[in-house]
C-alpha cells in the first residue's frame, strides 16, 4: 500500500501571511518616506503604521486561535491542547497552542493528530 502524503491544514502559514504583510507594509512605509525625519513622522504612511501595528496584532490573536479544520473528518480541532510531540513522543503535560515549541525539544511541531478520526496532518 502507497503512503498518502499528509494533508495540510495551513495553520503556520497564516502565521507567515502575517509576517509577510507586516514586512511588505514596512518596507512601503520606509521606501516612500521623506528622507527628512521630522516630515517623515508626519506623512500618512508613518501615521497608518499605529492602526496597522494594533489590526496585525488583532489578526495574531484571533488566527492564533482559531480552530483548525481536520482535512479528514472536517470536525474542528482547538488549537490550544495538551499536545503530542512529533519530534520527542512526549506529551506536553497541560494546555498550549499549537505554534508554540515543545517544552521537551524545543521544536514547533509540524505533524498533529485529529481528536476525533485519529488521523495525522500538517500544520
Ligand atoms: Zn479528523
Ligand atoms: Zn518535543
Amino acid at each position: 500500500m502507497e503512503e498518502k502524503p499528509l494533508q495540510s491544514v495551513f495553520f503556520h502559514f497564516r502565521f507567515k501571511f502575517i509576517a509577510i504583510t507586516t514586512i511588505a507594509f514596512l518596507l512601503y512605509v520606509i521606501l516612500s518616506g521623506s528622507r527628512e525625519l521630522s516630515e517623515f513622522s508626519k506623512s500618512s504612511e508613518f501615521q497608518l503604521m499605529g492602526p496597522f501595528l494594533i489590526f496585525v496584532m488583532v489578526l495574531y490573536f484571533i488566527f492564533r486561535k482559531f480552530p483548525i479544520k481536520c482535512p479528514n473528518c472536517y470536525k474542528t480541532i482547538p488549537t490550544k491542547k495538551n499536545w503530542h510531540c512529533p519530534e520527542c513522543g512526549k506529551m506536553q503535560g497541560k494546555d498550549r497552542y499549537l505554534m508554540d515549541k515543545c517544552l521537551h525539544c524545543k521544536q514547533i511541531p509540524t505533524i498533529s493528530v485529529c481528536d476525533h478520526c485519529k488521523e495525522k496532518f500538517r500544520l
